[in-house]
Order: C-alpha cells, then structure tokens, then sequence
C-alpha cells in the first residue's frame, strides 16, 4: 500500500502539481486504499530509486489512537535514508525496513477521502543525500465519522436473537473457564450489536458475544430452546452444567481430562468427555514419541492477512510455513498430522468445525503476533501462550517453555483467555504466538528457512514433553476408549 515508486512517468506530474494525484483515484478503484491515502509534495531534484512505502497503517484499517500515538511500519529505498513520521524519527534497519512509534497529527476537522472522512494524518519524511520525500498517510480514528459506519446499536428492551447454527460463544462477563454454548435455533436475548457480533444478554449481568454471522434478529413469538453456560474449574473438570431456561437438561457430566464433545438434541444435550487418545500410549512410543498422535495444525488467518511485516511477508504465509516445517518435523516422530487449511481460505467462525470433523487429539494453532497502539514493541517482545480450557493449560505451559527455552525469546506469558481458537473444547488446543511479525529483524528470520525449522523443532519438542508427561498419567486419569 502506499507506494510510491518514483518513476519517471511521474516525476513531471510530481513536480509539476505538488498536490494529491488524479491516479490516487486509479489506486482506490482497484481497492487498494479505501482508507488511507498518500498525497505528495513535489521534492526536488530526487533520483528515481527513492522508495516509501508504508504498511501499516494498511489500507481498511481503523486505528485506535487512545493516547495519540501508534506505529507506523514499512520500507524506505534506499536504506541508508533517514525517517521521520510527524516529526517522530524512525529507524531503518539495513534492508530497509522501518518501525517508528508516531504521534499522531489530528488534523483540526475531517478530511472526506472518496468515502471517508479522515481525521488523522502520518506525515513522512525520508532524506538521502541531500534529497528527500514527503508522504502523507490518511487514516481514520474511532472519533471520525468513518468509524461511526458500524455503530454499536443497542436494543432497549433487548430484542430476541435466534442462533444460526450450534456455536460456542464469547464469554464477556463473568470470567474465562465459563462456556456458553447455543444450539442450533436457540433464542437469546440481544442488547446491542456492533463490529464484534450481537451482544446478549443472560442471567443478570452476565453477557455473551456471538459472532455476527452466527445470528439473526427474530420475532418474539419463536420458540426459545435452550442454551447452557458450562463452568470449569482448575482440577480438569467440568464442575457445574446449568440450564440457561427451564425445560432442557444436560446428562452424562463425567469429568474432562483430555476434552469433551456435546451432543445437543432438542431440549437435552449430553456431554461426551473424551479419554486420552490411546495410539501413542504404548512401548514402542519411545523411538517415535508421538507415534498414532492425530495433531491439528491450525496455520493462523487467511482469508485475513493477518499481521505484516515492515517488507510486507504477511503473517498468514508465515504460519503456513512453519506450520509445513512442523508437520515434517511431527511426522517424524511419528504424528498423524492434519492442517485446518493449508492454501485454501478457511474463516476463523468455520474453524472450529473443521476441527470437530478431523477429530485430532491435539490442536496448535500458528500465529505470530502484531501489536496494539501504546504498546512498543522494541521495549518488549518475545513469546506468547494462550490457553483456555484446564485440559491445555498442561500443553500450553510445556510449548511455552520449550519455545522461550530453545529461541531465547523474552517470555511474555502463557495466558488463559477467551480466543475463539482455544475455545476448542474437544481435545488440548494451545494458540501459540512465537515472535513479533512486525518487527524488522524478525521478519528477517520468519523469511530464514534455517530459523523457521528451529522454531519448529522447538515446538515439537515441547509436543513431546507433553506427550511422555500424559503417557504417565494416562492411567491414572481416565480409562482407554
Ligand atoms: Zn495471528
């Protein structure tokens, strides 16, 4: 987005007009910026190699500017240049890339861009050889009128939301451990709906989010099935099953050591606890620790990029690679392993799903991470862990250690929260953050296949830990399906 290659066929007009370009318009009509826009000021006497291309801000994407600052990555030709963003220097690293944390410059009222009204502006400034050039990026904050296209709309009194499809659904209030599942048909209680899906509300205070897609507003009259929070606790189990409305009932609340399938029909649904998977569980498994092991790779994002690189590697290529290095690296030691999707799109809402049909006794899901505005990312990064369920947090905590072990990565926590991945209830499933993608030098190494394949056996490493330590308890927890 936003470059600028500064060739000849429009080094006249550059020069000549010194204003925003009539083939600005020719960008936004092949949808390469419908938020963001570049004007220039003409420079003078620039060579034609000179290059500033910014991605991120990337294009359809609404900044949070909370405390007036964000980051601003991308690349600059050639290298040796000198940055600055709104005055703020960035630095460029020796390929190029760049990472800078900008204040931003509101501008005093918003500025209509095709569709949009902007209210934020990045000015750059690259300087080489006594040469320079100037981009501005438009942007949109939450306090633009753009932001305002997808308003969160509240429904006083809440209005019926009837459930398209079984689905396990955000957690708002209330603590993460709790699950809320919905049947298909189920009708609940909207209070507002906005960006994030309709908000609903359950008993007293406590909220729900589902996703947009898997809901639609109804009449008043339709017939309201059940829908049910399960709370877990620490000690891997499922300790309290609750009928949300009178009339259904839940059976079979057997404790969960490995994870549980739920069988919903009509007014009752059974929980199904799902033993440790067997194969593995033998002698042999010590040539071929996973031997039998059905391992889920779930390479993160796409049809969304995901986050990107200062040279633009986008992190849904990424995952796809390490995921492939991986799934070598697994087959190795004896794993059955499957991918949620590998070159074909796969949204996240239909990802669970899939996972449900390959039925795998373990899910790692690739990501790498961005980041959010206010947070710098030079000061702190390294590894992150998440978890959800009590029958992952062993495997998280065991990827976790090997990772930060083996790269010597800045352990930023293995955490428990409410990601619709880890949600997964039925088998230990980890959503795995390894690096910060946005960085320069480490997308240098996302790029290094030699890199990538030690990441890889860092975390197969971690598998296999985690595998010798369930073996051991395997008797001890649950009998053999
Ligand atoms: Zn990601």
């Amino acid at each position: 987005l936003a470059a600028v290659r500064r060739s000849a066929p429009w080094k006249g007009a550059l020069q000549a007009s010194g204003r925003p370009f009539p083939w600005l318009n020719a960008v936004q009509a092949f949808g390469l910026a419908s938020l963001i826009q570049c004007g220039w000021v003409a420079p003078s006497g620039v060579s034609a190699e000179m290059v500033l291309r910014v991605t991120r801000p990337e294009a359809a994407e609404v900044l949070t500017v909370a405390k007036g600052k964000t980051f601003v990555i991308g690349v600059v030709e050639p290298p040796t240049a000198s940055l600055e963003c709104n005055g703020a220097r960035c630095d460029v690293s020796a390929d190029g890339a760049f990472i800078g944390y900008a204040p931003f410059e509101a501008l005093g009222a918003p500025v209509r861009q095709g569709t949009n009204w902007c209210d934020v502006a990045f000015d750059f400034v690259a300087r080489a050889d006594g040469e320079s050039v100037t981009n501005r990026v438009w942007a949109i904050s939450p306090r633009s009128p753009s932001a305002a296209l997808v308003p969160e709309l509240a429904f006083d009194p809440p209005r019926p939301l009837r459930v398209l499809g079984d689905a396990w659904l955000g957690v708002r209030k209330g603590g993460i451990g709790r699950m809320l599942f919905a049947s298909e048909g189920a009708v609940l209680s909207a209070i507002s709906t906005g960006k994030d899906g309709w908000r609903v509300r359950l008993r007293g205070e406590e909220e729900a989010v589902v996703p947009s897609e898997a809901g639609e507003l109804c009449g008043e009259r339709e017939r309201a099935s059940p829908a049910w929070i399960l709370e877990s606790d620490e000690s891997f189990g499922v300790n309290a099953w609750r009928a949300q409305r009178a009339g259904g009932g839940i059976t079979n609340t057997r404790p969960c050591y490995w994870g549980f399938n739920l069988a919903v029909d009509g007014d009752q649904a059974t929980v199904i606890p799902r033993p440790p998977p067997r194969a593995w569980a033998r002698e042999e498994a010590a040539e071929r620790p996973l031997r039998g092991l059905r391992v889920c790779l779930d390479p993160g994002h796409h049809p969304d990029r995901g986050a990107v690189g200062p040279r633009g590697l986008e992190e849904r290529d990424s995952n796809l690679r390490l995921a492939r290095a991986l799934a070598a690296r697994l087959r190795a030691d004896g794993a059955k392993v499957s991918f949620t999707r590998e070159d074909d799109p796969l949204p996240l809402r239909e990802r669970h799903r899939r996972i449900r049909d390959l039925d795998p006794d373990v899910v790692l899901s690739l990501h790498n991470n961005s980041v959010g505005d206010n947070q710098d990312p030079r000061e702190k990064h390294g590894t992150q862990t998440f978890w959800c369920h009590p029958w992952s947090k062993d495997l998280a905590e065991k990827m976790h250690a090997a990772i930060v072990g083996a790269m010597g990565t800045t352990d930023m926590g293995c955490i428990r929260r409410d990601l619709y991945l880890p949600r997964y209830p039925g088998c230990p499933t980890v959503l795995l953050e390894p690096e910060y993608l946005i960085l320069p030098e480490m997308e240098k190494k996302f790029r290094d296949d030699a890199w990538v394949a030690n990441l890889a056996e860092a975390i197969a490493r971690g598998l296999r830990e985690f595998a010798a330590a369930r073996q051991g308890a395997r008797e001890a927890v649950a009998p053999a399906r």
